[in-house]
């Protein structure tokens, strides 16, 4: 098994769009721009959900036409449906991300469909996506839990899984989008998917820092062969399900834990500081990581390293 590990930056998408404060395109456009410059080389960029449904990415056209794109760098973006596809295409998207959930709970109160309805709904965006040569990932939130009807079957977030992979995605990727998973559910859903033949490598976790478990949850993935994982620069997003608490995983917490677990990933920890700091003060706020308040650490001399 590759100890490289991939890094999925959801911060200028998932980040943001829970974020209150209104972002200039151009400090979103900087922001990414910081990101690339840190090493990393999957930006989740925007979304091209309705505009009137997620105000804060309402600009995803003018954002995605005007970003100065690194060919080695993708740069995904949330299309929900054709009318999205169409937009993402005209602003010259090539990689695409689809939402749904492991629970009918979920996605009526989210989109307004069951899952069922939201799968079918993505057949013909994940047909013109393949259409077009683009890279697909399709989301499953509420894999470790639901805020509306409690505990999830993880068979149950493996069958919305497969069901994605069959229409065409490359990665699945499992949500815990309340924050209340724990290592052994990872362990034990990592095993099920293995089981009904899904590869490890078409696998991604996102993971929530709500109740602090975060980290022992990619531990946990690490150990069960997966190796792709989301995170937030700066932690931005906070949770929709417990106000004022952390929602998404700090990539700069998540470099650390890797840096020194020996694991590559070819993100520069300085870099993600630099850019967590830009977004925060765009946001109006310290940056509220552990590492964004500890620095790293550097074990030659003992300091904390990138303190601001
Ligand atoms: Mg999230």
């Amino acid at each position: 098994m590759s100890e490289r590990v991939r890094i999925y930056e959801v911060g200028p998408r998932d980040g943001l769009q829970n974020e209150a404060v209104a972002v200039a395109t151009a400090t979103k456009a900087r922001f990414i721009e910081l990101l690339a410059d840190a090493g990393l080389r999957e930006i989740e960029a925007t979304s091209f959900v309705a505009p009137s449904a997620i105000p804060q990415l309402a600009d995803a056209d003018r954002l995605l036409e005007g970003l100065s794109r690194r060919p080695e760098v993708r740069y995904p973006v949330l299309v929900p449906n054709l009318r999205g596809l169409a937009r993402a295409e005209a602003a010259g998207a090539d990689a695409i991300a689809v939402f749904t959930a492991a629970t009918d709970a979920f996605t009526s109160a989210n989109i307004g469909m069951t899952v069922d309805e939201s799968i079918a709904a993505f057949v013909p965006v994940l047909e013109r996506a393949a259409e077009l040569g683009w890279w697909r990932r399709g989301y499953v939130s509420t894999a470790f839990g639901c805020p509306y009807t409690g505990r999830v079957d993880p068979a149950r977030a493996v069958e919305v899984a497969l069901r994605l992979l069959a229409l065409g995605v490359d990665e699945v990727c499992f949500g815990d989008t309340i924050g209340v998973g724990v290592p052994s559910q990872v362990r034990r859903l990592t095993g099920l998917a293995i089981d009904a033949g899904i590869p490890l490598d078409r696998i991604a976790f996102h993971f929530h820092d709500t109740r602090g478990t975060a980290l022992a949850d990619v531990a946990a993935g690490l150990e069960a062969g997966v190796r792709c994982f989301d995170a937030s620069t700066g932690g931005t997003g906070g949770c929709p399900y417990a106000p004022g608490a952390a929602g998404n995983l700090a990539t700069e917490d998540l470099v650390y834990f890797l840096d020194r677990s020996g694991m590559e990933h070819g993100v520069d920890q300085a870099g993600v500081l630099d850019a967590a700091r830009f977004i925060a003060g765009a946001l109006g706020r310290p940056v509220t990581s552990k590492v964004g308040q500890a620095g790293g650490w550097d074990p030659a001399s003992g300091a904390a390293t990138g303190r601001a």
